[in-house]
Order: C-alpha cells, then sequence, then structure tokens
C-alpha cells in the first residue's frame, strides 16, 4: 500500500482516516468514495485543501471517530 499524503478535496478514496493537512481535523471515511471538504474549511486556514491518510483500508478494523 502506498501512503499518500495531501490528497484534495474530492478525491476517490478507499475507507480509512484522513486528518486535514491544514488545521488537523480527523475524519474517519466508512463508506464514501470521495472525500469531502474539511467541516472547518475555510479558504483563509485552509490553503492546501487537501487531506493526509492516517490508516488506510485493512490496517486497523477498529474506529475511534465514527462518522457523523
Ligand atoms: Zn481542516
Amino acid at each position: 500500500m502506498v501512503q499518500k499524503s495531501c490528497v484534495p478535496y474530492g478525491s476517490d478514496v478507499s475507507s480509512g482516516t484522513y486528518k486535514c493537512a491544514d488545521c488537523g481535523h480527523e475524519y474517519s471515511n466508512q463508506s464514501k468514495t470521495s472525500l469531502p471538504p474539511c467541516p472547518n474549511f475555510k479558504k483563509e486556514t485552509h490553503p492546501k485543501k487537501c487531506w493526509d491518510i492516517l490508516t488506510g483500508q485493512g490496517d486497523d478494523s477498529k474506529d475511534p471517530y465514527p462518522e457523523d
């Protein structure tokens, strides 16, 4: 598995845990196929508009950050 960082909003992804590259907000993606914008998104504070991947599919089935 390739670790990617700074995956842009709207990219096609698999389930996993992501962290906002701008503010550090963690987001656990269970079923969506594309990444949403950060819920804290403001253009002043979010120039990168991307997510870092913390865990990918298969790494960890536990989910400490339920979606929604
Ligand atoms: Zn953010």
